[in-house]
């Protein structure tokens, strides 16, 4: 489900590096959240936990979790 208002990116270039870390836990982050107050980052571990509410206030969300190797 996506909200026509908000501006969702999934770049073929990444544009989160190894030096961005999860807000919540350290790990890698493969998602960043923009929101009026400022972004936060997420692991795909975190952003599956919080996308839901996330969404709600976010203003843009950068999605490079298609570049994590899933099996
Ligand atoms: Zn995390």
């Amino acid at each position: 489900m996506t909200t026509a208002w908000m501006e969702e990116t999934e770049s073929a270039t990444p544009v989160l590096t190894a030096a961005d870390r999860c807000d919540q836990c350290g790990a890698r982050a493969w998602v960043r959240v923009t929101m009026n107050s400022g972004q936060l980052l997420f692991c795909a571990h975190h952003a599956n936990r919080h996308m839901e509410s996330l969404r709600e206030s976010a203003v843009a969300i950068l999605d490079e979790r298609h570049l994590l190797a899933e099996d």
